[in-house]
Formats: C-alpha cells, structure tokens, sequence
C-alpha cells in the first residue's frame, strides 16, 4: 500500500493540529470568545500522534507540519518534534505559529529538529496587529521573526490573509520585506471557515489585487520555483530581492491537482481534504497497524478530485463549521 489516492496524486505531506486552543482571537478565525474547545482527554497523546506517523512513514510519508490551534501553546512541543524527527522516513518538520510565543522557545525547537517555520502576521501596524488579533503584541511576533533571521531557520515564511478594507494598504510593506532577507510573504486568499460571523463577503479580495498592486509600484515578479514545501503556493521573486512572493489562492483558483496534503486533527480525525466535510477516526485504531492503514486506505478514496469549498462552509448534517483553528490550518 502506499498513499496515492484514486486521481493519482501521491501524498508525502502530513499536517498535525496538536491543538484547538490559541492566545489570540484573529477576526478571520474565531470569535471574540474563542471556539468551543476539545476536553482535554479527547486531544490525541503524543504518544499517539507519533504512532501514526510511524504507521504513515513507511507508506511514503516525508514531511510534517505542527499546526493548531496554536502549536506552540501545547507544553512540551520541543519534545513532540525530537520524537518525530527521529522516525526513519522524514525528511522534514516545520511548524506554523502566530509567533507570540517563538522567540524564547526557539532553541529548544530548533535543537530537536524544527527545520522551518511559517508565521501568520496580517499587519505591520502594531494597532492594526493587535485589532485583527484582537490581543496580539507585533513586537513579540517581529522578535520571533528576527532571531529566527538570526538563527538561520530558513527559508522564514509570512502567511498574510489578505482582507479588503482592513490590511489591503499595506502590500508594499509586505512586498518590501522580501526585498533585503531571505524573508518569503505568501499571501493566502481570505477562506470561508471562520462560522461565526458573516465578514468574508464584504473582506474577500481575490490575491489578483496584490500582481496589479506590484506591477503599478513598478515592481518585476519573476516567476520561481523550487522553494522547499511550496506544494500549493504560485511564487514569485521581485527582480534582485532576497525573498519570495507566494500567492494561495485557494477561493479563486483550485490547486488541487498538486495537492499532496493530508491532516490529522488535533481530535485524532484523519481528513483527506481541508474543504470537504469528510473524515474518518483513526484514534481508535491507533494500536493496530493494520486496521489503521485499511482506515487510511478508506480516507484516501474519500479524497475528490476538486475541492468545493460551500462543502466545507455549509457545514455537517448539524450545520457545524469546522474554523481552521479547529481543522488545524
Ligand atoms: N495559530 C497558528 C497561526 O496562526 O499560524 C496556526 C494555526 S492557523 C489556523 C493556520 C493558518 O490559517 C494561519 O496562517 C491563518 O492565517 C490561516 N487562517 C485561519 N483562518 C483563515 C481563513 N478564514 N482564511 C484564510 N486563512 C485562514
Ligand atoms: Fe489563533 Fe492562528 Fe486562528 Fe489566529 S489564525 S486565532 S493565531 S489559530
């Protein structure tokens, strides 16, 4: 058996929510008072998140990703990466952080094996920061960002939701960034997951506005390839710059075809394709490898040939949504 699905698409690319909890409160993400969490007993062990890996690993596995909720609020995080990065099969574990919390704990994630990390900052404004975080603090977030420059945790990608009316303003100091460091600012289409409030149709803005913004500051995008774990982002490099341009575009643009990915959600809920309501427990089969790969086997013919986002954001026969702080982002 290996991983490949019904359209050919071979996956080697795992994502992991360790978690569903978070110290901020992003505007596109959640609420003010946050989601309804998990009780504690029903967030997978890491015991158990590294069983699975090991199930998946010989299957063609090859590389993770921590995610959350937010990641790095789960204690003991360092300790999960050492026991990942020490399974035979993968090549390479990155993580994705609001990176609040990064720079005193870089060296002990560093140390056990992280080998990249991507941070969601949506504003260089520290009042604009803390009103679509609702509690951030920019300054905690750009000190994680340069001892990360520092510490030569590269390449250092920027996730960007892009939101008409409330960071759209600020393209030239995102696209600047990329201009003196290694620094790589992907821009991510503003996704209809949030279920809680009906912001998306007055803030969506297709990433088309960030190319036109570019080519009227007179910038040059050349197009580029061969950015490590890039699978779903068109990139792009302005002319002499250091960093990178990535655009995911997810609403107006499928990618699926390239799409490698598979989740684990932090409730031990196996999911072939973020925008698909589909997913199957595999907690219950984590003590047997067989019965475990037969469910990863089912999962895997689960997976359709084009995502349809309305499948996701209708929601469940109860009409629950799924935020991505629940899914894992
Ligand atoms: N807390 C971490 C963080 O913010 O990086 C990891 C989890 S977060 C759910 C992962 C990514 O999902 C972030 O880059 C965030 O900006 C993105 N995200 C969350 N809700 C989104 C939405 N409705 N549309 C687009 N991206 C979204
Ligand atoms: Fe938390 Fe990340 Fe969601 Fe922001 S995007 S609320 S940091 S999980």
């Amino acid at each position: 058996m290996n991983l490949e699905d019904n359209y050919g698409r071979k996956h080697d690319y795992l994502r992991i929510s360790i978690t569903d909890r978070c110290n901020l409160r992003c505007i596109y993400c959640m609420g003010e008072d946050g989601i309804k969490l998990l009780n504690h007993n029903e967030i997978l062990t890491y015991e158990e998140i590294v069983g699975f890996v090991k199930v998946l690993s010989p299957l063609g596995l090859r590389r993770l990703r921590i995610t959350g909720g937010e990641p790095l609020v789960r204690k003991g995080v360092e300790n999960l990466i050492g026991s990942l990065s020490g399974i035979a099969g993968i090549e390479d574990i990155a993580l994705t952080t609001n990176g609040e919390l990064l720079e005193p704990m870089l060296d002990k994630l560093m140390d056990n094996g992280l080998k990249r990390v991507n941070i969601s900052l949506d504003s260089l404004k520290p009042d604009l920061y803390k009103k679509i975080t609702r509690v951030g603090n920019l300054d905690k977030v750009l000190k994680g960002i340069n001892s990360a420059l520092r510490k030569g945790l590269t390449p250092i990608k920027i996730n960007v939701v892009l939101m008409a009316g409330v960071n759209d303003q600020e393209i030239y100091e995102f696209l600047k960034l990329t201009l003196d460091d290694p620094i790589h600012v992907r821009f991510i289409e503003y996704m209809p997951l949030d279920g809680h409030d009906q912001m998306w149709s007055k803030r969506y803005l297709p990433l088309n506005a960030v190319k036109e913004k570019a080519a009227g500051l007179g910038f040059r995008l050349n197009p580029e390839e061969g950015l490590v774990g890039n699978g779903t982002a068109e990139t792009w490099r302005i002319h002499g710059a250091q960093g990178t341009i990535g655009f995911i575009n997810p609403v107006s643009c499928h990618f699926c075809s390239s799409c490698t990915r598979l989740r684990l959600t932090a409730d031990g809920k196996f999911k072939p394709c973020l925008y698909w309501q589909e997913e199957i427990n595999v907690r219950k089969a984590l003590k047997n490898p067989l019965v475990l790969q037969s469910l990863i086997k089912q999962g895997l013919s689960l997976k359709h040939e084009k995502h349809q986002m309305n499948a996701q954001t209708q929601g469940n026969e109860q009409g629950y949504v799924r935020s991505m702080a629940q899914i894992g982002g």
